[in-house]
């Protein structure tokens, strides 16, 4: 069974005008489907065409890790956000958030600032430590924290091919618009899961 690459969870316009159509078609539909073809290509007749995306994350160096990783992170990420998002989170997540960050608007510096300070390419994440507390942490590349036994509550991509299209270079702007499109419940599902 080759992997696949999943259905984007909304239409290619439904972000904008934070994320556009144009920016969804070249991230999603080329950079996203190519990660995907090329771990196809790359476990082919191998035992690792058989493995979960997770067990590679956890497992593989290289090239199987960079595009497994990859792939999996740009799921997670299209998932994160969605058209009807933005706003407030339930008072259950806004618990949560303020007993780890002090605050809603705390969470949100600490991510915009982690996202901004990641030099080059990679992703900033909220994820649970093994001791249950909530962390920003970035990854720089590929980087997925599975593979350093953290559970990813949400993501935010800061490869410059996520906001070039429409922001350039202001990474700011991109990370700034990224709370119009934030999923709320997806994080809360996560914490759910973990
Ligand atoms: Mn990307």
């Amino acid at each position: 069974m080759a992997f696949e690459l999943p259905q984007l969870p909304y239409d290619m316009n439904a972000l904008e005008p934070h994320i556009s159509k144009r920016t969804l078609e070249f991230h999603y539909g080329k950079h996203h489907k190519a990660y995907v073809d090329k771990l196809n290509s790359l476990v082919e007749g191998t035992a690792q065409a058989s493995k979960s995306l997770e067990d590679l994350i956890r497992e593989s160096e290289g090239g199987v890790f960079n595009n497994a990783a990859q792939v999996w992170n740009h799921t997670f990420y299209w998932n994160g956000m969605s058209a009807l998002g933005g706003g407030e989170p339930s008072s259950a997540l806004k618990s949560e958030l303020e007993k780890n960050f002090g605050s809603v608007e705390e969470f949100k510096n600490q991510v915009t600032n982690q996202g901004l300070g990641l030099f080059g390419s990679g992703w900033t994440w909220l994820i649970k430590d093994s001791d249950g507390s909530l962390k920003i942490h970035n990854e720089s590349n590929a980087g997925n924290p599975l593979r350093v036994g953290k559970t990813p509550l949400l993501t935010v991509d800061v490869w410059e091919h996520a906001y070039y299209l429409d922001y350039q270079n202001a990474r700011k702007g991109y990370l700034d618009n990224f709370w119009n499109l934030i999923n709320w419940q997806f994080i809360e599902d996560n914490l759910e899961k973990s």
